[in-house]
């Protein structure tokens, strides 16, 4: 599905990632964790094409293509989802109207037919039950004035629709009360599937309790410095990230 190589990426001629590789397989979850400022929404934002992001070296193949050669909107064309940590308010564009026309934009790219407002409707009626979401809220517009909850539920509901191969999930824990976090677990849990595949980017193992990966790897000094399974989020959680790359170094 996506296979990184010696990835070097550069913002405002601060170097942040310094070679970093990591396969991800179809049907794959991969948490990559890392402290603060480390690098970890830069590796989702790389991925998904974000202009300020300047990849100096390495390569990206996705789909075996070449990732760096499709613009951003080929990307989501293509199957590749960010549920951003930050979600972003935009006033003056309607959520539902937005999320009709990102669906349809993929419809037409994959030949199907544009889907009427009625049957997306019902869509979206479908998914927010499935999801046990309340469907007002996503009626306002585009994440404005939503709760740090509702704009997570927000993202999920996007991802509900437009079915990504590839999802990019930046800290979707971060803000969220237990309860919160339990339900987009779920929600998230239940749209994956041996077709999909996830990097998952958490600083805390808490959230690897409700969506459980299969490798997990540490990002540190601007590569992977480790990888593992779920042990390795344990270990963390005891010793913390400088610890780990102290004894790290010695070995
Ligand atoms: P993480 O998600 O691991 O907390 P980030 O990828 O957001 O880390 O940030 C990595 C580093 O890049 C930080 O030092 C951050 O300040 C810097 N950075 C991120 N985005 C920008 C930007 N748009 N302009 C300048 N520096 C940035
Ligand atoms: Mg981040």
């Amino acid at each position: 599905m996506l296979n990184i190589k010696n990835l070097k990426v550069q913002i405002e001629d601060q170097t942040i990632l310094e070679g970093l590789s990591l396969e991800i397989k179809k049907g794959e979850v991969h948490a990559v964790m890392g402290p603060n400022g480390v690098g970890k929404s830069t590796l989702a934002k790389v991925i998904s094409a974000h202009p300020d992001y300047k990849v100096t070296n390495g390569e990206i193949t996705y789909k075996n293509k070449n990732l760096l050669e499709l613009d951003v909107a080929k990307r989501a064309l293509e199957g590749i989802f960010l549920a951003f940590q930050n979600p972003i308010e935009i006033a003056g564009v309607n959520n539902m109207y937005f999320l009709k026309q990102a669906l349809n934009a993929k419809r037409i790219y994959h030949g199907l037919e544009e889907i009427t407002s009625i049957d997306f409707l019902k869509l979206v009626k479908t998914k927010t039950k499935e999801l046990g979401i309340t469907a007002d809220v996503f009626k306002r517009d585009l994440n404005a004035g939503f709760s740090g909850g509702e704009k997570k539920q927000n993202e999920m509901l996007q991802m509900s629709i437009l079915e990504p191969e590839l999802f990019l999930l930046d800290e979707i824990d971060s803000g969220l009360d237990v309860d919160a976090l339990k339900s987009v677990a779920l929600g998230v849990n239940s749209m994956l599937n041996n077709e999909r595949s996830v990097l998952l980017i958490t600083h805390h193992q808490h959230l690897l309790k409700y969506i459980k990966p299969d490798f997990v790897h540490i990002l540190y000094d601007g590569k992977i410095i480790q990888s593992g399974g779920i042990e390795l989020a344990k270990e963390i959680e005891t010793n913390g990230y400088t610890r780990m790359k102290d004894s790290r170094s010695v070995s």
